[in-house]
């Protein structure tokens, strides 16, 4: 743990927050536990980003009909309130990676920051080694994220108790994938008692 760390904080975003388009249970829970944990831990990171899902006409993503698989209610739509963070969300981030304008865009990786650098790229040049991913949802949008960072060549780690799912039964088949990616999903905590003992 060290500035080479960096805490990517997915799509805490109202649609996806009690109240939604898209709300998962506990999404809420996790905008205060997120802003508690960058308040006390802010000093393990070398840097804290955020990302969001932007939608403007995301081909085939939105359906009147949703199998909640592949295609969803429209969500996070630009310039409604829905897109915006969580009103309890406070992170205060280096840098916004905002994704899937034109099409479905699960991973924070496919994301750009305002001056359209890729999170990747803009990760590199502040030598990033580890990644810590937390947000919504533990289901689609974080695997994604850790899955692309992983095949990044950055040792990632999910923080479970800063994420909420979709559904128990995703959130349980993708933790396992990850797993065997290399790709842990602990509690937060455990990196305080690291810090404690370093
Ligand atoms: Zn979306």
């Amino acid at each position: 743990m060290s500035s080479s760390t960096v805490l990517i904080v997915t799509d805490v975003q109202r649609d996806f927050c009690p109240g939604g388009s898209l709300a998962v249970e506990g999404g809420d829970d996790v905008a205060r536990r997120i802003t508690a944990w960058v308040r006390a831990h802010r000093d393990l990171y070398g840097a804290v980003v955020a990302t969001k899902d932007e939608h403007e006409a995301p081909w085939h993503h939105f359906t009147d009909h949703p199998d909640f698989l592949n295609t969803w209610p429209p969500h996070c739509v630009i310039g409604t309130p829905g897109a915006d963070f969580h009103p309890d969300l406070h992170c205060d981030p280096d840098a916004i990676f905002t994704k899937g304008r034109f099409r479905a865009a699960y991973s924070g990786f496919e994301g750009t920051d305002a001056q359209g650098t890729y999170l990747e790229t803009w990760l590199r040049g502040r030598r990033i080694d580890d990644v810590h991913v937390a947000g919504l949802t533990s289901d689609y949008c974080v695997a994604a994220t850790a899955w692309d960072s992983v095949h990044a060549g950055f040792r990632t780690t999910v923080l479970q108790d800063l994420c909420a799912g979709v559904s128990p039964d995703t959130t349980a088949s993708v933790r396992s994938e990850l797993a065997a990616a290399g790709i842990p999903f602990v509690d937060s905590s455990r990196f305080v008692a690291e810090k404690r003992s370093a």
